[in-house]
């Protein structure tokens, strides 16, 4: 096994892995920004490297640092968490060429699911559904018009090296076209270096249900079942849950053997999710593959009983998936909230401070995954999701109850958080009955925070 590991990422993820490295007897070196020195990831990690400033292209985006950091205390892999270059295949290129495994898929890989647009034209070969719309990436609003044309308004821009919901437009009619065509470009072009855009039809209040994928070296692949991303707020995900309260055992067959499908197409390599939209009718289209580990992993991890870290390093170091698609049985039922510093009375406005208070809840079925402590100060520099609270029940409303009480147990003081309206969230009528689509935070907002 890997004798030495370096994670290069900060954060709840960060700690998450340390936690499985240590676990797994592997050492482990955390890299840190200077703004970052007195983060729990430095303080538990065996050897801790500062890699720059605060901003991200500084340090945790700057390869040469990283890189050098590793080569310097000889790690022989490196996790790469999510976010900054968990899905940057120049660095997955750099590694392999320095003898560091990476853990994660090779950078081929990356590439091309990392172009969506790509992608897609992959997922179309494979014969795996994916929402009508542009067969690659669009070169001119002339040729947009025409597509729109083709599949009907409302249509949706997005772009091919897009995430987190940048460079993402819906568009109503012709006339809103080449505006809102040329903003989300540029929004593009700002965010990740590259304006090509792609289009899709845009599917009204659909479910968003994702597969986690599990490849090896040998050709194995096998699906550990869903998540149920659908309570999202501007296209991101605010609670996450397996198994879906809303698909049937037969949808959920065809959508676990599609996901399985798209990843065998490909060869794929490690962890990795393939992400649906369902609609009214249970048509599921693929949307995007994201190649790495994902925000809401716990809950899968809670279902299956399989630490999803411990495989990723297990299959980068070459060894053999140890399960089948029959050894995985989806027991009992998990929910996620993520808990974020930002004030949703002010439009969700992130916070930055110092905590002066904490308390985070336990007993049966709840599991935290934070790198928060009292005294801690968050800096402005990065995301806002400060801690993750999983609770595990023998079923949905075991797990909901949990939740709800796991959630009034939490005190965090001297910053703003949304635990008030993740309560909110988990007492309206729709999530209790699980009857909710991705567009249902945003048309009942004022509901909501009423409450
Ligand atoms: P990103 O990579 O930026 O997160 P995704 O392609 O994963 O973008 O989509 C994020 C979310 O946007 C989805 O979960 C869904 O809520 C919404 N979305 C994406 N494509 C469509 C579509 N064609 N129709 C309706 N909603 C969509």
């Amino acid at each position: 096994m890997f004798g030495k590991i370096l994670i290069a990422n900060r954060g709840e993820i960060a700690l998450r892995i340390i936690r499985a490295c240590k676990e797994m007897n592997i050492a482990t070196v955390s890299v840190y920004s200077q703004i970052d020195k007195e983060s729990l990831h430095v303080k538990l990690a065996d050897e801790a490297i500062c890699i720059g400033t605060a901003l991200p292209k500084d340090s945790y985006l700057n390869i040469e640092n990283i890189i050098s950091a590793a080569v310097g205390v000889g790690a022989d892999a490196i996790h790469p968490g999510f976010g900054f270059l968990a899905e940057n295949a120049k660095f997955a290129r750099i590694c392999e060429e320095c003898h560091i495994a990476f853990i994660g898929p090779d950078a081929k890989m990356i590439e091309n699911m990392g172009d969506k647009a790509r992608a897609r034209e992959l997922m179309i070969k494979a014969k795996v559904p994916v929402v009508p719309g542009s067969k690659g990436a669009i070169s001119t609003i002339d040729e947009a018009k025409v597509i729109a044309k083709k599949i009907g308004y409302p249509v949706i821009l997005k772009a091919s090296a897009g995430g987190g919901g940048r460079g993402m437009r819906i568009v109503d009619k012709e006339d809103e076209l080449e505006q809102l065509f040329l903003t989300a470009s540029h929004e593009a072009q700002l965010a990740f270096g590259d304006g090509s855009m792609y289009m899709e039809k845009y599917i009204r209040n659909p479910r968003h249900i994702e597969f986690q994928i599990l490849g090896d070296s040998f050709g194995n692949i096998i699906h550990l079942g869903e998540r149920d991303c659908s309570m999202q707020r501007r296209h991101q995900k605010v609670i996450e849950e397996s198994p879906s309260p809303h698909i049937s055992d037969d949808v959920r067959a065809a959508m676990g053997e599609a996901a399985v499908r798209a990843a065998q197409s490909v060869n794929y390599k490690n962890a990795g999710t393939v992400e649906f939209i369902l609609d009214a009718d249970n048509s599921f289209y693929f949307i995007e593959m994201n190649t790495r580990i994902q925000v809401e992993h716990p809950v899968t991890e809670m279902v299956t009983g399989i630490d999803l870290i411990k495989e990723q390093i297990r299959i980068a170091y070459g060894e053999k998936l140890c399960y089948t698609q029959d050894d995985i049985n989806l027991v009992g039922a998990a929910i996620e909230c993520r808990i974020n510093a930002e004030n949703p009375s002010l439009n969700f406005r992130p916070c930055a401070g110092t905590i002066t208070a904490l308390h985070f809840p336990g007993g049966r079925g709840v599991r935290v995954e934070s790198n928060m402590y009292s005294g801690y100060t968050i800096p402005p520099t990065y995301d806002s999701m400060i801690a993750k609270i999983i609770t595990f029940g023998k079923d949905r409303a075991e797990a909901l109850s949990i939740m709800k009480r796991a959630l009034s147990e939490t005190v965090i003081e001297g910053i703003d958080n949304n635990i008030e309206f993740q309560l909110d969230l988990l007492h309206t009528k729709a999530f209790e009955e699980g009857c909710f689509n991705t567009s249902y935070i945003e048309q009942n907002l004022d509901e909501i925070l009423e409450v």
